[in-house]
């Protein structure tokens, strides 16, 4: 049943922001799903949302770019206009363009930093200001394992990741006493389709270094979302959850 709290999970058209927004349908809350554009949510966002409505909660898609401020502004507005609330919201959107750091292009670069990076400060500066009116509020920044070791090949990437992880503590730091607690996870090898793309071989070594000998499914990463979104993490703020079945230790 509706807790009439509602969820925001950036990137929710497939991956972990479709498992992201099942659980979290699941645990209740009406969910908006940000889609990339008009085809994400034709081909991607509309199955989430039907997948979300068995739970018995409000549901809608909002296409929006989150490098993108303008359009971040816009979704942002709709959401609270039509939800009334936006009590957690997820920065879980991002791409990859890997490459090592001689070789990479201005492109690569900037394409990831404005989505995975600047994309995150969009959204929690807008939605910031409207929970620090509510005096209540959750947020969940998708770091990465990368972001906290660093990764040959990822130098936009884990860049991206690592500022993701300044924004989460500086953000907690500056919000907590509004109510707003502010928490990131930072996942390791994850079966979508961001790691579906490394060759077999590659896959076969990373599982070597993986403690369980396995990728995560997205359904384990979206259950530490649920737990920061919930009742149970009222005192947990400005941390950084591992995922990664002890890749990283
Ligand atoms: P994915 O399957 O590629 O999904 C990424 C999602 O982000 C898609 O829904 C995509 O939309 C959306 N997106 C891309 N650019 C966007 C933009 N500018 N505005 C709005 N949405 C945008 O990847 P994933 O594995 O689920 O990754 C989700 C998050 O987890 C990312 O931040 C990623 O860095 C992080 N992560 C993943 C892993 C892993 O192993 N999979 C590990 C650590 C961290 P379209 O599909 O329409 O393009």
């Amino acid at each position: 049943m509706s807790s009439n709290k509602t969820a925001l999970i950036t990137g929710a058209s497939q991956g972990l922001g479709a498992a992201v927004a099942k659980r979290l349908a699941k645990d209740g809350f009406n969910i908006a799903i940000n889609c990339y554009n008009e085809d994400s949510m034709q081909n991607g966002g509309n199955l989430v949302a039907e997948e979300c409505k068995k739970f018995g909660v409000l549901v809608e898609c909002f296409v929006a770019d989150v490098s993108k401020y303008d359009q971040c502004e816009n979704m942002v507005a709709s959401v609270k206009e039509k939800f009334g609330s936006i009590d957690c919201l997820v920065n879980n959107a991002g791409i990859t363009k890997d490459g090592l750091l001689v070789r990479m292009s201005e492109e690569a670069f900037d394409a990831v930093t404005n989505v995975n990076y600047k994309g995150v400060f969009n959204m929690t500066k807008l939605v910031g200001t409207v929970m620090m009116r509510q005096k209540s509020g959750r947020i969940v920044n998708v770091s990465s394992v990368a972001g906290v070791n660093g990764n040959a090949g990822q130098f936009n990437y884990a860049a991206s990741k690592a500022g993701i992880i300044g924004m989460t503590k500086t953000a907690a730091k500056e919000l907590g006493a509004r109510g707003i607690l502010v928490n990131a996870i930072a996942p390791g090898f994850i079966e979508t389709d961001m790691t579906a793309v490394l060759p077999d071989d590659l896959k076969t070594e990373i599982k070597k270094h993986i403690s369980v000998k396995r990728f995560g499914q997205p359904e384990e990463v979206a259950s530490v979302v649920s737990f920061l979104c919930g009742p149970d993490s009222s005192y947990v703020s400005g941390q950084v959850i591992l995922i990664d079945g002890c890749l990283s230790m």
